[in-house]
């Protein structure tokens, strides 16, 4: 497994991610930088029985320089024209938007997308557009339509590729899911955005307010959270410092994160 950064995402005031109103809002603000959030874009490269899957695939990348996901990828080997699987946790913009390049074509080509039925569903309807969530649906659409012929949608508790399996945890969307990748006695926990920053770790019941329905982001965060901390289980967290590995520890009603620093796992 590798783990790539797909480059830093700003995800705005704190005031317009968090609602702050469970904790000391200049805790909150402390952790932010230059009075905006920027998060990290982890992905996670896994190669199991001859496949390759990525997880997630940052923001659309509009730079005239070279793609750092792509670089990063095919520095650690991997051939984008052999990457037999996108899974993204959602469908929102800075998880499916490298799906297409700029230009119009698959950035890459052979792969197939696996997302939960309902996020699609949710993501490319006409009802999003003069939203709040407007954006994310267009990008959903330019990313998502011309691939429909190659979503697999993956079905809880079941495998959607070799050793990963998919785990419903919705919230942050309708369809969001975690994963669970290894077998054996061998675990990694695909957090995707149950958590953005680890704020929400001190403060696990702070809503966010890119959830579509942020009280249960709360109780899946909550939920999972815990769920990590009692197996002491590895854990991937996308939006986290890179490369964003590491394990959830309890600390009285919040959790904290204890990081691994290798870029490199198994
Ligand atoms: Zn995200």
């Amino acid at each position: 497994m590798y783990v790539v950064s797909a480059g830093p995402l700003d995800i705005g005031e704190p005031d317009k991610a968090f609602d702050a109103a469970h904790c000391d809002h200049g805790e909150v603000y402390e952790l932010s930088s230059e009075g905006r959030i920027v998060v990290e874009q982890n992905v996670l490269a896994v190669r199991s029985q001859g496949r390759v899957a990525i997880f997630e695939t940052g923001a659309p990348f509009r730079d005239t320089g070279s793609n750092p996901l792509h670089a990063g990828l095919v520095s650690a080997g991997f051939e984008l024209d052999r990457i037999d699987a996108i899974i993204p946790t959602h469908a929102h913009l800075d998880h499916v938007g490298g799906i297409m390049a700029p230009a119009g074509h698959r950035n890459f080509r052979n792969a197939a997308i696996h997302l939960h039925a309902s996020d699609v569903e949710f993501w490319l309807a006409d009802e999003r557009l003069g939203t709040r969530g407007e954006h994310s649906a267009l990008v959903a659409r330019r990313n998502l339509v011309p691939n429909l012929d190659r979503l697999e949608f993956h079905v809880d508790d079941q495998e959607t590729f070799p050793n990963v399996t998919a785990m419903h945890t919705p919230g942050h969307t309708v369809g969001h899911t975690s994963f669970v990748i290894g077998s054996g006695n061998d675990f990694l926990f695909v957090v995707g955005d149950i958590v953005h920053h680890q704020c929400q770790l001190a403060h696990p019941r702070m809503k966010m307010l890119f959830d579509t329905d942020p009280d249960a982001g709360v109780e899946t965060r909550v939920r999972m959270l815990e769920y990590l901390a009692l197996r002491s289980m590895p854990a991937f967290f996308y939006h986290f410092p890179f490369p964003g590995l590491g394990y959830v520890e309890r600390v009285g009603d919040g959790y904290r994160f204890s990081p691994l620093s290798d870029r490199k796992w198994g």
